[in-house]
């Protein structure tokens, strides 16, 4: 069996379309699935529409979060539900072309492979800022951890073993798309164009954006912190140059001018410290979250249908 993960959060007017069509989809191919909607604390009519979907069709599950955890809480909480064979994460927009799930089946069940990895092949619409900064912080992502993350997207197919492992780690600060790599297992990728979105807008806030990158660059790299050893290099080598002019001076030279170096040096070395002690502080506080050790997520509700192992009536958990 299959099962589909879609997070959906203020999905009002995609959620029965995206329901439709994937079913749709499954039927016409033969493949046995389950449609997991993660309703991620919407405001809209997201989970009265889920619900509904749920308590009266077969295959699919909904899952109702207590609040708005993010798209990331949707996707594990979703990992954690599912029953399947395999495991396929779709954004209920409908961005990722649902069809690419039948050839990512196909690739996973007719080869040995663990995940199908979807690659953007274009990335659809995207605005000149988003563009840039997106570029800026895959950069940063791929170079210290050696994963290449530019084109890769949550789209992704995993085999039940992978999606285990997953499950596994603890951490609370998550990033499915490095996670999901990080893994390892045999992979296979497969291209897509990425299209518009048709019904609403993209959920993503300017600092939803940056809370996110920043949590992913911590969480995935020590990058910044190599950046305060590279500014100390720097700042040294400076203040040795500076040092041996100053000496210079004073022994051959100007005595008096030493006035203006000492500022310098002052401000620059204080200025460096405070940097450095802002990003450790940044890590701290990732280390506080991590050690807390919450929930990455509340489920309020689960509502399914029928449990198809069992073969229960309606199945739910409150
Ligand atoms: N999403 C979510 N929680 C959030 C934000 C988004 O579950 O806090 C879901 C959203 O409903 C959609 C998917 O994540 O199914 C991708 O979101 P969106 O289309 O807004 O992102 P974009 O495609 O612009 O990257
Ligand atoms: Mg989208």
């Amino acid at each position: 069996m299959l099962s589909v993960i879609i997070p959906s959060y203020n999905e009002e007017g995609n959620v029965v379309k995206a329901a439709d069509v994937v079913s749709k989809l499954l039927e016409e191919n033969d493949i046995d699935y389950e449609l997991i909607f993660v309703n991620d604390g919407s405001k809209d009519k997201t989970w009265e529409l889920i619900n509904e979907l749920a308590t009266t069709r077969e295959h699919i599950v909904g899952v109702n979060f207590s609040r708005n955890f993010g798209k990331e809480s949707a996707i594990f909480a979703g990992l954690e539900v599912a029953k399947g064979d395999a495991c396929v994460l779709l954004d209920c927009d409908l961005q990722f072309p649902p069809e690419v799930i039948i050839q990512m089946y196909n690739i996973w069940k007719n080869n040995d492979v663990d995940v199908v990895e979807g690659r953007k092949k274009s990335r659809g619409k995207e605005n000149f800022i988003y563009k840039a900064f997106s570029l800026m912080f895959y950069k940063m992502i791929n170079s210290s951890s050696g994963l290449d993350m530019r084109a890769a997207s949550d789209f992704k197919l995993m085999d039940r073993s992978v999606v285990d492992s997953l499950n596994a780690m603890p951490e609370r600060l998550t990033f499915f798309r490095a996670m999901s790599s990080w893994v390892g297992y045999k992979t296979e990728k497969i291209y897509f164009d990425v299209r518009d979105r048709e019904v609403g807008e993209s959920k993503w806030t300017v600092g939803k954006l940056i809370k996110f990158a920043l949590n992913n660059i911590t969480s995935f790299t020590s990058a910044p912190l190599q950046i305060v050893t590279v500014c100390g290099i720097i700042t040294f080598l400076i203040s040795v140059i500076m040092g041996v002019n100053t000496l210079y001076n004073k022994f051959f030279g100007d005595a008096s001018a030493g006035f203006s170096t000492v500022i310098i040096l002052q401000l620059f070395t204080s200025s460096i410290i405070m940097f450095s002690l802002g990003i450790i502080g940044f890590y701290i506080s990732k280390i506080y979250e991590e050690i807390k050790q919450r929930p990455r997520y509340i489920i309020k509700d689960l509502v399914r249908k029928q449990d198809p192992y069992s073969g229960g009536d309606i199945w739910k958990k409150g």
